[in-house]
């Protein structure tokens, strides 16, 4: 055993596991791209081939697999079976490209429709994971993941895709990633399947596999050690006392979702991403597909109110059709509620579709905007939404600028809800796409922390209610602070539900008030959570 070495980073989840290091191999190199040597048949014949090989291998892989490894494997397999794909690589082999070169040009292209938000990021990591496999197999590069028959195992990677994460056995009890962020897909991931994970560890790879690690996700450290005495990786878990001290709504993208979420114990949908409608098209969708996709969530969502984010586009999820146009900074640039500036149409086609889908269900919808930097923006918007006959009207609260005129949105709103992931990212001028910044990200900075702090004071003055519906709020020990600090609501995806309902159920307003307080007098993101942590009552 080597010298105690430890590794600090983000922690996902509140508890410790310790197991064997387990380090997968790099993900091989994509070659440089190349003119064919071989002419088009040859190149397309190569192509056909090396799809044929990955979606056998997967589909093998999906045939052992339980029910929901199955399901995300075959949702892959849909993908990279999609003839537009295979046309799209066609292109670029007629224009002399070799097939490592064609079907990478080909899901760049899909890749760039997806980019931008952790939703659809997830995606951009599937067909990027994908089109690496089919270059694997093209090029004759190793590339495998066979995870130790017996545990424990902790397993270490320069990040994780969707399909590496989907083969994860029992056998897994913890996750460390050099790669990755508080809402990247190995942290949603973990975080929904109840495994402790430290992201975006400096220097990870250098664990080597088969030493002792003990992860610490609560502190966001992994130490090399041996097993410490009496250590069990029992998950905590949390007596309910009473009625949460928050509502506990959900995220959800889809009908499919919405399903899945009346699973759950979720009190209504505190966001309806509205996007996934919007994107792989040349056109925006009709009145009519809108007002059947509104209509849809609403008919399956669990009891409660269902607020729907009005399309939040531009930035890195661009949308030919929208005429954006090229932009240097495009997080800075129009996206979101800043599409109404260029195409009033667009929002006004929601707004009536998701007035239609009220009507038609006979159920009230909440409607909100995404990106308000301005109480003029929020003004517009509310009176726009309200004029489509929308009664509970409000904004997200994403720019540092909206957060301190709240107090000016006093008969204008009902209620705001915190995305944040955003938040973040423009509190601290850090891009939430971008890991090397990653710490600055984590949702338990003293900056954020007191920024909502604020927030609640501010909103509760002048009767606004306010939400919380970025990825802070699926992690359960955080949702009790949120709900000590004043949030009335968080909203998270559905795995994570229960969970977070167990902490709030757990605690009273008062004993909440006080993990709250505890964690706005922390310096540092560690500190923040351990005395939240130590204020928990047992
Ligand atoms: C957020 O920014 O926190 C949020 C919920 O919106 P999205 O992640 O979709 O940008
Ligand atoms: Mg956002």
């Amino acid at each position: 055993m080597s010298e105690l070495k430890r590794f600090t980073g983000i922690g996902v989840g509140d508890s410790s596991t310790w197991g064997i290091a387990y380090v997968l191999a790099p993900r091989p190199k994509a070659p440089v791209e190349a003119k064919s040597k071989l002419g088009a048949d040859t190149e397309s014949k190569r192509l056909q081939e090396a799809i044929s090989f990955v979606v056998e291998q997967m589909s093998e892989t999906a045939s052992k697999a339980d029910e929901t490894t199955a399901d995300i494997l075959h949702a892959l397999l849909a993908m990279l079976e999609d003839p537009a794909l295979v046309e799209e690589a066609s292109v670029h082999i007629q224009q002399g490209w070799d097939a490592e070169t064609s079907i990478q040009r080909a899901m760049n292209g899909f890749t760039e429709l997806l980019a931008g938000d952790d939703l659809f990021g997830e995606r951009v990591a599937d067909l990027q994971d994908l089109s690496l496999r089919v270059v694997a197999k093209l090029t004759n590069l190793q590339w495998s993941m066979t995870l130790p028959k017996v545990g424990p195992v902790v397993v270490v990677a320069e990040d994780l895709s969707p399909a590496e994460t989907a083969q994860f056995t029992d056998v897994v009890v913890g996750v460390i990633t050099e790669g990755g962020g508080p809402t990247s897909h190995t942290a949603i991931i973990c975080r929904q399947r109840n495994i402790p994970a430290i992201v975006a560890v400096s220097g990870a790879m250098s664990i080597p596999t088969g030493e002792g690690v003990l992860v610490e996700a609560f502190k966001g450290e992994a130490t090399l050690s041996e097993k410490p005495g009496n250590f069990d990786n029992q998950k905590t878990q949390r007596p309910r006392i009473g009625e949460p001290v928050a509502e506990v709504k959900g995220n959800v993208g889809s009908v499919q979702d919405a399903i899945a979420l009346a699973e759950t114990e979720a009190t209504g949908v505190g966001l309806m991403r509205t996007e996934l409608l919007f994107l792989s098209r040349s056109s925006a969708p009709s009145l009519e597909e809108q007002t059947e996709l509104y209509s849809g969530v609403l008919k399956e969502a669990p009891e409660g109110e269902v607020i729907f984010r009005t399309l939040d586009a531009g930035s890195d999820k661009p949308l030919p059709y929208l005429g954006i146009g090229k932009e240097e900074n495009p997080s800075l640039g129009v996206r979101g509620y800043r599409i109404n500036s260029i195409d009033e149409d667009i929002l006004n086609t929601q707004l009536k579709a998701l007035a239609l889908a009220q009507e038609k269900t006979g159920r009230p919808v909440s409607v909100m905007a995404p990106m308000i930097a301005t109480v003029e923006e929020a003004t517009a918007f509310a009176k726009q939404a309200r004029s489509f006959g929308i009664q509970t009207v409000g904004v997200m609260v994403e720019t540092p600028s909206i957060c301190v005129v709240l107090d000016q949105l006093q008969g204008i709103v009902d209620f705001v809800s915190i995305g944040t992931n955003d938040l973040s990212q423009y509190l601290f001028a850090a891009d939430r796409q971008n890991s090397g910044v990653a710490t600055l990200l984590n949702p338990w900075q003293p900056a954020l922390l007191k920024t909502i702090s604020r927030i609640c004071v501010d909103a509760q003055a002048v009767g606004i209610k306010v939400g919380v519906c970025g990825e802070a709020a699926a992690d359960p020990l955080l949702s009790v602070v949120l709900a000590g600090l004043g949030v009335k609501s968080v909203s998270m995806a559905a795995p994570a539900v229960a969970k977070a309902k167990d902490y709030l159920c757990s605690v009273t307003k008062d004993q909440a008030k006080a993990v709250a307080e505890a964690a706005l007098t922390g310096k540092t993101p560690f500190e923040a959570k351990e005395l939240a942590l130590a204020a928990l009552p047992n």
